[in-house]
């Protein structure tokens, strides 16, 4: 069992622990740090003699529809971002894709509504994505790697990123897009694990658990380097074609 495996079946105790709360009580979110494991108590009619079950039907991520999963990721507590969160930016758009747009996390203003790039890198983003002719709410989801707002707007650390990963795995598989659009470096490091440059993987085709992924800059990176702005659109174009197939 990989580190991943370990991290789904972790969010599937958690989610079962969530949906399943009662007299017994459950731990407060804010009393857990990510090294907490969340063991069941047992209940009095689990006799010292008897093995508890094990964990009988908890959903997993990776078998969540997009309610159980939205609800999963607002009281997820796998790491430690949720301490800073007001709310966790699940992600936003066409459901059914074809088009999939990831970031890399929310900033300050995501944080505040709920919803991924909503900033001034959203409003570029937008822009990139009306110029060839696509729009978040027809034809593109936007997610995030994290959900949750890293403290300062830094950098998410890859223990993030992994600890998020079922959540966006499953989203990924629920949208089931044609091309999934890599923005900025974290997206690209994630889902390709790699340190590569953005710019060294731009104009390839590369692949994610079996769907092509496309690598281009980051909406923010853009506002603060203009000229750029030219290669993210080759890279719109370019990612169009393999959509086109
Ligand atoms: N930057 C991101 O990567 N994601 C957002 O949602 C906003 C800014």
């Amino acid at each position: 069992m990989n580190g991943r495996m370990l991290r789904e079946l972790e969010l599937a105790e958690v989610y079962a622990l969530v949906k399943g709360a009662g007299a017994e009580g459950r731990k407060g979110e804010g009393d857990r740090d990510e090294n907490d494991s969340i063991a069941q108590a047992p209940s009095s009619a689990t006799s010292l003699l008897s093995p508890p079950p094990l964990r009988p039907s908890a959903p997993s991520p990776s078998n969540m529809s997009w309610a159980e999963l939205r609800e999963a990721a607002a009281k997820c507590v796998a790491c430690g971002l949720c301490r800073g969160r007001k709310q966790a930016v699940f992600g936003v758009g066409a459901e059914q894709g074809p088009w999939l747009f990831v970031g890399e996390g929310p900033g300050a203003d995501e944080d505040e509504k709920g919803e991924p790039f909503v900033g001034q890198a959203g409003k570029l983003l937008d822009s990139m994505l009306a110029a060839a002719g696509l729009q978040r709410g027809r034809d593109a989801y936007i997610a995030n790697v994290v959900k949750c707002r890293p403290p300062g707007n830094r950098t998410p650390t890859p223990e993030e990123a992994a600890a998020c990963a079922p959540f966006l795995d499953r989203q990924i598989d629920l949208v089931a897009p044609k091309v999934i659009v890599a923005l900025g470096k974290t997206a690209a490091a994630h889902l390709l694990a790699t340190d590569a440059s953005v710019g060294s993987m731009r104009g390839k085709v590369h692949d994610y658990r079996g769907r092509p992924v496309v690598v281009t800059y980051h909406p923010a990176y853009l506002l603060r380097n203009l000229p750029d702005k030219a290669k993210a659109w080759e890279d719109l174009l370019f990612a169009r074609r393999v959509f086109a197939g």
